[in-house]
């Protein structure tokens, strides 16, 4: 099925590619645990980020994006399908698919941003971390992108048993104490990688991938992996920022931006590329110093908190995208969607998506179509949003903390009350009982998951 839509894409593409002009590149930059405080066009008081800062000042600064998810693999299986994690699989602990040893990845049925994509021409390339599977049927170049460069999962798996065990590896870290692997394509270049160049070096691959493709429209996903601990940062960056190890990571970040939107600029591009920054989820705030900061969102990582799924995002498309602040809420699970929306691209439709088409927001014509956030914790859904109001089913005041089932749900009035402090919840029952059909009606759409995984790990 997956095969006769890619082959319907290129026909469909073929017969309207002379009516229209060169569809728009596409670049994401996806960096991971990076919290929604930890740029200073969000508001961090001391972490330099000028390229970024001149990203949003040039484009669109995003202050209501959401993840599909509050960790790593389902975050970025709702980015690269569409559609939350619950239905691919990609979600639950049980299904280890959040360590390397397992036997689990992203299914063949699900179709990715890329093979939308290259089903209209578009050359794909991947560098950084991909983390939806490490055996080989499961890597990038097997779901649509052309070629990759990266790690296939966190830099803090694949623990070096000859270092320091405990907390202390994360203070003082070694690339060693790791033995992480660093890919082009199947074969392994290094190992364990130097992840004290790592960042460079994908800000390195970008650009030589805009460079091979600057004459046929591209997909480029660059997914950092920082500032995931263990930190690390290069020679040039040590001890730069007033923020610390961590800030001196997010600084050079930053650079690396710079280097891709001058690329992007210097080849003639920019009116031609949409660029988007954003976060896989929110900080690990347990790492003290060394996570980073959800600003005056409530929580980070692991949590179904603003802090967890709430995520700093900047928008670029000069030309098109008029530059100012955008309050509409947005999700990475819209932006399938809009890209095969802006390229000409129509999805099938044998399958539920969770996103929407948000370049009418981009483009000024129009709202986002957004209207919900599903906050989901594995396969549970812990939360929704609806409008202003967000509902808490449960929560977990922390990463790997145990959760609290709420009798009476919470709510919070996300825009009075963006820091979720003040539960209205008996003041608004009427709230409460229209988020509760939401959620209901939400359920309705979800089937048992079919999901190869199940049947490998059932061998
Ligand atoms: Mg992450």
């Amino acid at each position: 099925m997956k095969t006769l839509w890619m082959l319907f894409g290129v026909l469909l593409w073929m017969g309207t590619v002379e009516a229209e002009d060169r569809p728009p590149n596409f670049i994401v930059i996806f960096c991971d645990d990076l919290g929604y405080g930890d740029l200073g066009c969000f508001g961090h008081p001391t972490i330099a980020t000028p390229h970024l800062d001149q990203m949003a000042a040039e484009g669109q600064r995003w202050t209501q994006f959401y993840v599909a998810a509050p960790v790593c693999t389902p975050s970025r299986a709702g980015l690269m399908t569409g559609r939350l994690p619950i239905r691919s699989g990609l979600c639950s602990p049980k299904r280890r698919v959040l360590f390397p040893n397992s036997a689990g990845g992203i299914p063949d049925s699900e179709i990715t941003i890329a093979e939308a994509l290259k089903g209209a021409g578009y050359a794909t390339g991947m560098v950084g971390k991909w983390h939806l599977g490490h055996l080989p049927q499961y890597l990038p170049h097997r779901h649509g992108f052309d070629q990759w460069f990266g790690v296939p999962y966190s830099n803090d798996m694949d623990r070096n048993k000859k270092g320091p065990k405990g907390w202390d590896a994360f203070l003082d870290p070694k690339y060693e104490y790791w033995d992480v692997p660093l890919h082009r394509n199947d074969e392994v270049i290094e190992r364990p990688t130097d992840q004290r160049t790592i960042t460079r070096r994908y800000g390195d691959e970008a650009v030589t991938f805009i460079d091979a493709n600057q004459d046929k429209p591209f997909f480029l996903y660059l997914a950092h992996s920082m500032p995931h601990v263990p930190l690390f940062r290069s020679d040039r960056f040590v001890d730069r920022s007033e923020r610390g190890f961590y800030g001196d990571v997010i600084e050079e970040i930053d650079a690396s931006v710079g280097k891709v939107l001058d690329a992007v600029r210097t080849r003639g591009l920019s009116e031609n590329t949409v660029v988007i920054f954003t976060s896989d989820n929110g900080p690990w705030l347990e790492y003290g110093d060394m996570g980073g900061s959800a600003g005056l969102l409530r929580a980070g990582k692991g949590t179904t908190f603003e802090g967890g799924m709430r995520v700093p995002t900047i928008i670029w498309w000069p030309g098109t995208a008029k530059p100012e602040v955008v309050t509409d809420p947005g999700a990475t699970l819209d932006l399938l969607h809009t890209f095969c929306s802006l390229a000409g691209v129509q999805l099938p439709a044998d399958r539920v998506y969770d996103g929407g088409d948000l370049s009418a927001r981009i483009r000024g014509t129009g709202a986002s179509p957004r209207n919900s956030v599903f906050y989901y914790r594995g396969d549970v859904l812990y939360a929704v949003r609806s409008g202003p109001w967000k509902m808490h089913f449960r929560s977990r005041p922390r990463s790997g903390a145990k959760e609290t089932i709420h009798e009476t749900p919470l709510l919070y009035h996300l825009e009075h009350d963006p820091s979720e402090k003040k539960d209205l919840a008996q003041k608004h029952p009427e709230v409460i009982e229209r988020l509760k059909k939401i959620a209901a009606t939400h359920s309705t759409t979800l089937k048992p998951v079919e999901n190869q995984m199940e049947k490998v790990l059932s061998r």
